[in-house]
C-alpha cells in the first residue's frame, strides 16, 4: 500500500483526484489509505450519497466501497415509485436500464379492491442491472470505488476493512440491512422484520398490486418485472412487525391466486423509527441501514433520498472544516417532501397494522388508497392534502370511530 504525505494528501484534495489505494506487500504491516468522505455500501443509497457529494463539493475526495463485486443482485421486486424517480433526479442519477412501468396501483383490504392511478408512474427495475449502472456514474462522477471490500470495524476516524486500513474524515455507513457498519457504531441493530419474495413465470400483473388481507399486519404484493426482455412477475409478502408468520401468508396467497410457485426466498427489512439513531460522531446512515418505509417496504426511493442529503452534508460541513452535524442531518431529512412522507408513513403504518381492525376500514375507502397512491408518486401538491383534509370527516365516518 502506498501512503501518501500531508502534501501529496492537500493537492489529491483541491484537484478532487483519488486517494491512495491499497497494494499490501507480503508480510508488512498493513498501512493507510486516506479520503475526506468513506461510504460503506454502493447499494441506492451509497450511489447516490457519492454522486451528491461530488457534485457539491467536487474538490474533495470520496471513496465507496463495496463488499460485492458488481454487478451483483439483491432481493428485492425492483418498484421504484414516482417519488423515487424524483429522488433518483434529485441526486444526480439517471434511469438507464430495462425497466416495466407500472401506472396504477390496487390496494385489496377487507375484501374490497381499489384500482387507483398512480399520478406519476413507477419503474420497475431489476437490481442486478439497477445497482451496476448507478455504481458506474458513481466512477463517472469522479468518487473512487472500490469492489469486494469489506467493512469489519470502525476505531477512531479509521475503518478496518478487508482490503486494510482507511483513514476518513467522514463517513457514511450505506451497507444496508445486514451490513457491518451499525454494529461497528455501537448503534443498535433496529426494527427487522421478515420478507419473502419468488419470481413468477406469469405475465398477469400489470399494476402493483397490494393485499392486505395476507392475515398477518403486512401485505402480500405481486408487481410487473421485466425477465430478459419480456413481462414477468414478482410476488413476495412484507411483514410489518418482527416474527409474523410470513411464510404461511404466502402459501394462501398462492392458493387463493390458484398459482403454482417455486419456493420463496427469505430476506429481512430494517423498518425507519422515527426519532431513531441517524448517525454517530462523524457517521451518517443512510438507505436501509436507516431504514425503510414501515408502511409499504418502499426503499429504494429512502435509499436515494437519505444518501443524498447525508452526501451533500458530509461534504459541506467539511470544506468548512467541520464534521457534519448530527442534528443538521434529522432535520434536513425531516424537513424534505420525502421525509414528510416516510414520517407520515410510519404513523400510518403503527395504526394500519396495529390492534385496532377499524384503521383497516380507512384503508378500504378508495379515497384513501387515491391519497397514498399520490404520495408515494410523489406528488406533493397542496391539493392533495386539502383533499384528504375535506374528505376525511366523510371516510372516518364511513369506517366508524377507531377505538385506540
Ligand atoms: C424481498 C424484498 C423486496 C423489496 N422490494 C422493494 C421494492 O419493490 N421497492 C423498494 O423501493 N424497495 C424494496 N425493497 C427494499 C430495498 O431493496 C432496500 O431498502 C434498498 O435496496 C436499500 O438500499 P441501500 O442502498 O440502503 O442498501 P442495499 O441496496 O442493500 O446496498 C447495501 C450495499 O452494502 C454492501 N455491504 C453490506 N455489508 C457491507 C460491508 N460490511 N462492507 C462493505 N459493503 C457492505 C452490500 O454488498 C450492498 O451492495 C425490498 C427488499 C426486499 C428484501
Amino acid at each position: 500500500m502506498r501512503v501518501r504525505t500531508g502534501k501529496q494528501r492537500g493537492e489529491a484534495s483541491r484537484a478532487g483526484g483519488p486517494p491512495a489505494t491499497s497494494e499490501q506487500a507480503p508480510g508488512r504491516p498493513r498501512a493507510l489509505a486516506l479520503t475526506d468522505l468513506l461510504i460503506v455500501g454502493a447499494g441506492p443509497a451509497g450511489c447516490a450519497a457519492a454522486v451528491a457529494a461530488r457534485r457539491a463539493v467536487p474538490s474533495l475526495r470520496v471513496m465507496v466501497i463495496d463488499a460485492a463485486r458488481f454487478p451483483r443482485d439483491k432481493l428485492c421486486a425492483g418498484a421504484i415509485s414516482g417519488g423515487g424517480l424524483r429522488e433518483l433526479a434529485a441526486a444526480g442519477l439517471l434511469l438507464r436500464v430495462p425497466h416495466a412501468v407500472a401506472t396504477h396501483a390496487v390496494v385489496k383490504c377487507e375484501g374490497k379492491a381499489s384500482r387507483v392511478p398512480l399520478p406519476y408512474p413507477s419503474a420497475v427495475v431489476r437490481r442486478l442491472e439497477f445497482d451496476a449502472d448507478l455504481l458506474s456514474q458513481v466512477r463517472a462522477s469522479g468518487a473512487v470505488v472500490l469492489e469486494g471490500v469489506a467493512l469489519h470495524g470502525l476505531a477512531g476516524s479509521v475503518a478496518q476493512t478487508s482490503s486494510g486500513a482507511i483513514r476518513y474524515r467522514a463517513l457514511i455507513a450505506a451497507d444496508g440491512v445486514g451490513g457491518a457498519s451499525r454494529r461497528s457504531l455501537g448503534l443498535p441493530a433496529g426494527v427487522r422484520v421478515p420478507v419473502r419474495e419468488v419470481h413468477l413465470e406469469s405475465a398477469r400483473q400489470q399494476d402493483l398490486f397490494f393485499d392486505l388481507d395476507a392475515g398477518m399486519p403486512g401485505y402480500v404484493w405481486r408487481f410487473p418485472c421485466l425477465k430478459g426482455a419480456c413481462l414477468s412477475e414478482t410476488s413476495g409478502v412484507f411483514a410489518a412487525v418482527r416474527g409474523a408468520k410470513v411464510g404461511p401468508a404466502l402459501e394462501r396467497f398462492f392458493q387463493r391466486e390458484d398459482l403454482a410457485v417455486a419456493a420463496p426466498e427469505r430476506g429481512a427489512i430494517r423498518l425507519f423509527e422515527p426519532g431513531g439513531a441517524v448517525g454517530k460522531g462523524t457517521a451518517l446512515l443512510a438507505g436501509e441501514a436507516l431504514g425503510v418505509d414501515p408502511l409499504a417496504g418502499e426503499g429504494i426511493r429512502y435509499a436515494l433520498w437519505s444518501g443524498r442529503i447525508a452526501g451533500r452534508r458530509s461534504v459541506r460541513a467539511l470544506e468548512r472544516g467541520r464534521a457534519p452535524s448530527l442534528l443538521g442531518y434529522r432535520t434536513a431529512l425531516r424537513a424534505s417532501h420525502s421525509g414528510v412522507v416516510l414520517e407520515l408513513a410510519a404513523r400510518l403504518a403503527k395504526r394500519l397494522y396495529g390492534p385496532n381492525a377499524r384503521y383497516r376500514q380507512l384503508a378500504a375507502d378508495r379515497r384513501v388508497a387515491e391519497f397514498l397512491a399520490a404520495l408515494i408518486s410523489g406528488d406533493g401538491k397542496a391539493g392533495v392534502w386539502l383533499r384528504l383534509a375535506v374528505q376525511l370527516p366523510s371516510i372516518w365516518a364511513a369506517a366508524g370511530a377507531p377505538t385506540v
